[in-house]
């Protein structure tokens, strides 16, 4: 895909068109309707079965055959499912669809990072980054709400209000549409991209982890999506009750969204802090189960010029973290429009680096991704708006009117 931008080297990110469902999928307006079973778990793929006509020990079974089409094979098609009789097929076919949601935009940075905006329903979307060349290959950034309660003041989404919580399955479909668009099917297929999950897109994952949770059993499924639980992370901004269970129920890495080392700054920046200060937090963190060298939790802490970026906050750091199994990812601050922060210099986000170092702990700096198309961490933001109880009584009284 890169040589797609040798022909115009002034163009600095790509919109790939999409074409709607209603041209690509057969048959158009009725695919449409019947909801799909891509990227359900396994228990609701049995409840979908069921709920068709199948007897329960017949939907069990099915289901396990259609998950591995579905999520392994990759396809959008009962007909690829030849394992499946032709009758049940058409009878699938009848109820439901494999389709994905539509995509609103797709786009590709210079750098190859690619954002797509899928619509989940109406006014609903959110967003999905790609970034090459991270973890084993490449990370996968998903989102688990739509929009955030939050508020962090130097996160984008943090300006806009929490529309709703994703589904599993939302969540499982972010991934089946970026391994369309590489052509990583079937699942297990050597050398892919995409190996690695992070939830740092839009939203806060503790706060919808159930289904954050059920995402990712169908997310590690080896006869499925096959992503490792040791590949998945889930960022937190410290909703420090819920760490420990994140632990117990997913198995997956830890990463904490830090910023800052004392509590009146961290009121400050990541508003929950005065829910949970940074004692609770640091107690729930060292809670977190199978913490150990090799399963380290990951520290983010971007860096905001003249706010949390001085030596000495270096140093607090190191205290900090002492005793736990821990790297720090030092973001360099994202813009975005209306913003009151400026990035810290590049020598002082070094200096700042060189002091974990030295203490042990690595410290990568996180380069920016997708600058060009607002893809880089905290840029994140959709139009979804709730709309207030006002406005739909308002609407209503307009439709009676
Ligand atoms: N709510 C979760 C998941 C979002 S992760 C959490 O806070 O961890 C997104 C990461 O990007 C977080 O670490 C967030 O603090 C960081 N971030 C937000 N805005 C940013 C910006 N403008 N520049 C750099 N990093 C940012």
């Amino acid at each position: 895909m890169p040589q797609l931008f040798e022909s115009d080297p002034m163009k600095t990110a790509l919109d790939i068109q999409h074409k709607p469902a209603s041209e690509t999928r057969q048959p158009p307006a009725a695919a449409a309707e019947r909801p799909s079973l891509a990227g359900m778990s396994l228990p609701a793929l049995g409840a979908a079965l069921e709920k068709a006509g199948l007897t329960q020990k017949q939907a069990r079974m099915r289901a396990q055959q259609v998950r591995r089409w579905l999520h392994h094979a990759g396809v959008q098609d009962f007909a690829a499912m030849t394992n499946i009789s032709k009758a049940m097929r058409s009878e699938l076919g009848a109820n439901y669809s494999a389709a994905r949601p539509e995509i609103s935009t797709h786009q590709l940075s210079r750098d190859g990072t690619q954002k797509w905006l899928i619509k989940f329903g109406p006014g609903i979307e959110a967003e999905t980054v790609f970034i090459p060349a991270v973890a084993k290959s490449g990370a996968l950034c998903v989102s688990s709400q739509v929009g955030c309660t939050l508020n962090c003041t130097f996160c984008h989404t943090g300006t806009q209000r929490l529309v709703r919580n994703l589904t599993a399955q939302e969540i499982v479909t972010q991934v089946l549409i970026a391994r369309d668009a590489l052509g990583e099917w079937p699942a297990d297929m050597e050398n892919r991209q995409l190996s690695n999950i992070v939830f740092m897109g839009m939203g806060e994952p503790l706060y919808n982890l159930d289904n954050v949770s059920e995402a990712i059993d169908t997310l590690a499924d080896g006869e499925g999506l096959s992503i490792g639980r040791r590949r998945i992370t889930v960022s937190t901004a410290g909703v420090a009750p819920k760490i420990p269970e994140l632990g117990a129920r997913t198995g997956a890495l830890l990463a904490i969204s830090l910023h800052a080392v004392r509590d009146d700054l961290r009121d400050e920046i990541v508003p929950i802090n005065r829910k949970y200060d940074l004692q609770t937090l640091f107690e729930a963190i060292k809670a977190y189960p199978g913490l150990s060298n090799a399963k380290r939790v990951t520290f983010e802490y971007v860096m905001l010029k003249g706010v949390n970026d001085s030596l000495a906050e270096a140093r607090d750091l190191v205290k900090l973290l002492s005793r736990i199994p821990a790297k720090v990812n030092l973001i360099p601050f994202n813009p975005w429009p209306g913003t009151i922060y400026d990035c810290s210099e590049p020598d002082r986000i070094e200096a700042f680096a060189n002091i974990l170092n030295r203490a042990g702990y690595a410290s990568p700096i996180r380069r920016p991704r997708g600058q060009d198309i607002f893809a880089a961490c905290g840029q994140l933001r959709s139009d979804s708006e709730k709309i207030s109880a006002a406005a739909k009584r308002k609407a209503g009284l307009a439709l009676q009117a």
